[in-house]
């Protein structure tokens, strides 16, 4: 069984049709790209796994989505803990302005760890995971926006990881950094596929081809071309 099931998604902004009939199997550890023009609809399909679009004013969804067999969109889901088992990491690193550790601290504090040393495992953790421990462990108490941009964003994704999530969801997560940061995460991405499920959204075909496992291809809402990446990037 796939991790991740969408049957026939459909989501509407008020009168606006924006993901019309979409179905996806997405297996665990396994890289996902979204690929597809701008407004297309990528970044819609990423926040209905974790549910970030029921924030958003006059947005109706049908269809479903299951993670783990569990109806994520059923009346009885707590959308915290779904939120924990399916992490996000955004386009423009958003580090809290407050220091490394506390940044990774933030999730596992929230979620009633209060142990100092066990807090102090799961920063060293997460930003082993995330390929920053050996840049900042002397600098832990350093406010994280004294960072670079690469390292902000690599900040943030140990900042995701520290919850210990199942799925990582990143929105172009490397289009605001310069080429040595974005190869960075690149190869970060492909580390992380040993232990999480990564759905990553993609205005780059190369990023794509370079990092992805399947590819899914949408056009004005709808999935329009879906499968291995290899594949679909083979030209005979
Ligand atoms: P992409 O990520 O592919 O650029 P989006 O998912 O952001 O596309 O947007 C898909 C379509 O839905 C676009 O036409 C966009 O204008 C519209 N849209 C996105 N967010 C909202 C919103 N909060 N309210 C209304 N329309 C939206
Ligand atoms: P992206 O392509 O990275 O999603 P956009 O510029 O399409 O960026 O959207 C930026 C923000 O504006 C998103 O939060 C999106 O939901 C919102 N948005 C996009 N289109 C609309 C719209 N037509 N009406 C209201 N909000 C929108």
């Amino acid at each position: 069984m796939a991790l991740i099931e969408v049957r026939d998604l459909n989501l509407y902004y008020g009168e606006h049709h924006a993901l019309k009939g979409i179905s996806m199997d997405i297996e665990a550890r396994s890289i996902t790209a979204l690929i597809g023009p701008s407004g297309c609809g990528k970044s819609t399909f990423l926040r209905t796994l974790n549910r970030m679009n029921d924030m958003i004013k006059g947005v109706r969804i049908e269809g479903t989505v299951r993670i783990g067999g569990d109806d994520i969109y059923a009346d009885d889901v707590d959308v915290e803990l779904l939120r924990k088992r399916v992490g996000m990491v955004f386009q423009q690193p958003n580090p809290f302005p407050k220091s490394i550790y506390d940044n990774v601290a933030f999730g596992p504090r929230i979620h009633g760890v209060t142990d100092k040393r066990e807090l102090d495992e799961i920063v060293e953790r997460s930003l082993r995971q995330a390929a920053l421990w050996d840049e900042v462990k002397d600098v832990l108490k350093k406010p994280a926006l004294s960072l670079s941009g690469g390292q902000q964003q690599r900040l943030c994704i140990a900042r995701a990881l520290a919850v210990e999530p199942d799925i990582l969801l990143m929105d172009e997560p490397t289009s605001a950094l310069d080429p040595i940061s974005t190869a960075k995460i690149e190869e970060l991405i492909q580390e992380l596929k040993k232990d999480y499920t990564i759905v990553i959204v993609t205005h780059n075909m190369q990023q794509a081809a370079r990092v992805s496992d399947r590819t899914a291809f949408f056009l004005q809402g709808e999935l329009v071309e879906y499968g291995d990446t290899a594949e679909l990037f083979h030209n005979p």
